[in-house]
Parts: C-alpha cells; structure tokens; sequence
C-alpha cells in the first residue's frame, strides 16, 4: 500500500495513519514526526526547522523532499508507506512522483479527510500526544483515560501540547494549509489519485470510511 493521507492540521491524519499501519502492515512516515525528532535530537536540521515550525510555516521543499527520500529509502518502506503531512505543496507533490516513479512503486492513493474548519480549531487546542509512545489523544473529543495518562501502553506516560498547537500559530497553519496545500486536492483529482473521506465523528467511524474508501481505490 502506497498512499498519502491528506487534509488540514487536525484533521485526524497521524490518528488514523496509527489505525491503519496494523491493518495494512506498512510503516506510517510522518514528516511532522521525523521534524519533532530533528530538534529533540538537536540536530541541524532540527536547528534549522524548528523556528519556522514554531512560526506555524512550512519548512522548504528541498529539505522536505531530502527527508522523504532518505526516509523511504528505508528498508521497511520497500513494500509501501502511508505518508501524513506530505505533500504540503505541489514542488513536494511534483517530487514525490518522480522519486516514486523512479523506483516503479506509484502512489495508489490519495486520501482527504474532510473536516470542517472550526472543528480543526478545537481538535487542535485540545491534542495532547504521548511523549513515550506517541498515541494521540484530545482533550475535548478522545480524552486519555485516568490513569495511566497514555492508554496503558507506555511505562513512563508522558503527556504535552505541541507548542504550533497554540490558538495563535493554528490560525497560521490553517492559513498556510488553504493557500499551499489545498492546491493539492485538484492535483490529485485531476490524477485520478483523489478520494475524499468525511472525517468527522467517531475516530472507530473514520477508520471505517477509510478503509472502504482505499478498498475502492487500491490499484
Ligand atoms: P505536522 O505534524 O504534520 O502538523 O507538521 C508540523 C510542522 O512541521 C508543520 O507546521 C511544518 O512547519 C513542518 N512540516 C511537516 N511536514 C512538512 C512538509 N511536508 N513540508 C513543509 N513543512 C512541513
């Protein structure tokens, strides 16, 4: 399976890539993630990236598109990948395909997930995610059982707000979303790539709709 999950910050994208992985047995690559652990690790691109993260902007294309090569070039993605957060924008997209088509491995899908706008705002305010083991949850929507913080999964359970999850930088990434990354929804409708999947609701609900949506259209 090769596919991207595509949609706006909050949109449920690394919640259901995490479903998704077990059922399709195939690595989730978020560049979300791998960016995270960049400056966690203090490393020079995380050096480099975690002020315009923090500004709620997009890192450059070409440093994305080296991430990305370098990451699915691993061996556990030789047999597929469900990518969350690329593309961000058509340079990516564009960059994407011809890597993929390189190597004769195309994408098979390109999943939206629809949610309404102001919905995103309070899934976002709301997210709290597990340091240890990196399980999601919301506040709000998919609050984290009491105790242990995590779910149970994690020996030392460890909870935090991402800092671009502050209602000031969100307005900024829902802005940045619309203007370079929705492009995106038209390149890959006009690819024959696009499936669109109501978002909103039950996470169990989601998971359902998107995996009807990707046994329609796996090629
Ligand atoms: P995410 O966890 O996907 O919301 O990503 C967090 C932040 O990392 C974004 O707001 C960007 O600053 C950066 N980032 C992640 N993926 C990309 C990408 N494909 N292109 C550019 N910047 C990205």
């Amino acid at each position: 399976m090769r596919i991207v999950l595509l949609g706006a910050p909050g949109s449920g994208k690394g919640t259901q890539a995490q479903r998704l992985i077990d059922k399709y047995r195939v690595p989730q690559v978020s560049t979300g993630d791998l960016l995270r652990a960049a400056v966690t690790a203090g490393t020079e691109l995380g050096r480099r990236a975690k002020a315009t993260m923090d500004a709620g902007k997009l890192v450059d294309d070409a440093t994305m598109l080296g991430i990305i090569r370098e990451r699915l070039g691993q061996p556990d993605a030789a047999g597929g990948f469900i990518l969350d957060g690329f593309p961000r924008t058509i340079p990516q997209a564009d960059g994407l395909a011809a890597l993929l088509q390189s190597i004769g491995q195309p994408l098979e899908a390109v999943v939206l997930m629809e949610v309404d706008r102001d919905k995103l705002f309070r899934r976002l305010t709301g997210r709290r995610t597990c340091r240890t083991c990196g399980r999601v949850f919301n506040v709000y929507t998919a609050p984290p059982p009491q105790p242990p913080p995590c779910g149970g999964q994690c020996a030392t359970p460890d909870l935090f707000h991402r800092p671009d999850d502050s209602e000031a930088t969100i307005g900024k990434r829902l802005e940045v979303y619309e203007s370079q990354t929705r492009p995106l929804v038209d390149y890959y409708r006009e690819r024959g790539l696009l499936a669109r999947v109501d978002a909103e609701g039950e996470i169990d609900a989601v998971t359902a709709r998107l995996e009807a949506a990707l046994a329609g259209r796996r090629r």
